[in-house]
């Protein structure tokens, strides 16, 4: 099927109109019209090879919100006119261990990533969500909610559930004291969530204009991270750190200011790698230092659940498709309040 999409061509062209081939749907497979695709950092660091793996032509989004047109004859759980989402992950091996967990992003013989990732069904690469419409297999199709802003909820898929797994996973709630690091689209969605779940928030921000929105989203307290005093107020407090910046930095200053036995989880990926963190603030303290990718699709629809139940979407700047090589240019300067989703009904 012809589809209409906008494809990075190499690392330093713009991205631009291009029409790509998608699947027909097969027996278990979904077709989505696209209504929304967000705009995360990772889309970035792919279309210009910041992290040296892009095929091109290179089409990023993984923060799908669209509508089902069609379905193939095995398909149990969706029907035409459903609103559904996709996030980062469209296939895996499904019988590894991981797999068997509902881990599928940790798929031990190697999981299909939405875009720029071998494509089992073509040979190609994956093409991601900046296009009018995707075919998917419905194991790794989630269901939204029609009662919430379907185009803020389009960055749960990915900013929604990168938070939201690690702070399930290391169990963070009443009582305990958590820090998100970088208000940006993983940032904001960290702080609500956090809130949600009941802890105590700190937002760490370079950008002392994002406290008063920080608060409104939900941080009890905002730390700008370059002014050492402040920082040395917190020293030994925090049992939770989720570290979202998207750029190479000392870890250093986070790391001391987890209690005993507390944890600095990273989920940014930034170009170049950060300089190794002293090992004395790592033992001293029993201190963690943990990383976390993604979630499994079980997880993700857990957390739109969680979300729905308690009206939490990202807030959002909607852009037609012709303004993404400058929202690229906004996200590089920090200047997003606090992702930009992508209007698909403008990709004509
Ligand atoms: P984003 O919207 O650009 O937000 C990143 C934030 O980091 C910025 O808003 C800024 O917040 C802070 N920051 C940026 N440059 C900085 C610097 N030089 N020093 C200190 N702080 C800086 O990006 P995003 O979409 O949230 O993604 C963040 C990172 O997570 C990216 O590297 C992305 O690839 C990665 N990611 C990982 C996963 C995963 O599964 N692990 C999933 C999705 C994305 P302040 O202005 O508040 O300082
Ligand atoms: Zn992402
Ligand atoms: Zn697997």
């Amino acid at each position: 099927m012809k589809t209409l999409a906008y494809a990075a061509q190499g690392p330093a062209t713009p991205l631009a109109p291009f029409t790509i081939d998608r699947r027909e749907p097969g027996a278990n497979d979904v077709q989505i019209d696209i209504l929304f695709c967000g705009i995360c950092h990772s889309d970035l660091h792919t279309a210009r090879n910041e992290w040296r793996n892009t095929t091109y032509p290179c089409i990023p989004g993984h923060e799908i919100v669209g509508r089902v047109s069609k379905v193939g004859p095995a398909v149990r759980n969706f029907k035409a006119g459903d609103t559904v989402g996709v996030g980062c992950l469209v296939d895996s091996c499904r019988s590894c261990a991981s797999c068997k967990s509902g881990l599928e992003q940790f798929c031990e013989t190697g999981m299909t990533f939405t875009y720029n990732s071998a494509d089992k069904h073509t040979g190609k690469m994956t093409y991601g969500g900046y296009s009018s419409r995707v075919v998917v297999d419905e194991k790794f199709v989630l269901r939204v909610s029609e009662k919430q802003n379907l185009a803020a909820v389009a960055p749960l898929l990915c900013a929604g559930i990168t938070t939201y797994s690690p702070l399930n996973t290391w169990k963070v709630g009443k009582g305990q004291k958590v820090g998100i690091v970088g208000l940006g689209g993983l940032g904001h969605m960290g702080v609500k969530i956090a809130n949600a779940m009941g802890a105590e928030v700190a937002l760490f921000t370079t950008s002392p204009n994002k406290a008063e929105d920080a608060r409104r989203l939900g941080a009890h307290e905002v730390i700008i991270s370059k002014v050492e005093e402040d920082m040395a107020l917190h020293t030994g407090s925090f049992d939770f750190i989720l570290n979202t910046v998207a750029a190479s930095h000392d870890l250093n200053p986070f790391l001391n200011l987890l209690k005993r036995d507390g944890t600095l989880c990273l989920v940014g990926v930034p170009e170049h790698p950060h300089p190794s963190p002293d090992v004395g603030n790592l033992i001293m303290k029993r201190r963690r230092l943990v990383g976390s990718l993604i979630g499994g699709i079980k997880e993700t629809q857990e957390m739109l659940d969680f979300c729905a139940e308690r009206n939490i979407v990202s807030d959002i700047e909607i852009i037609p498709v012709q303004k993404i090589n400058e929202a690229y240019e906004r996200m590089l300067r920090s200047d997003v309040k606090y992702r930009f989703v992508i209007d698909m009904s403008s990709l004509k």
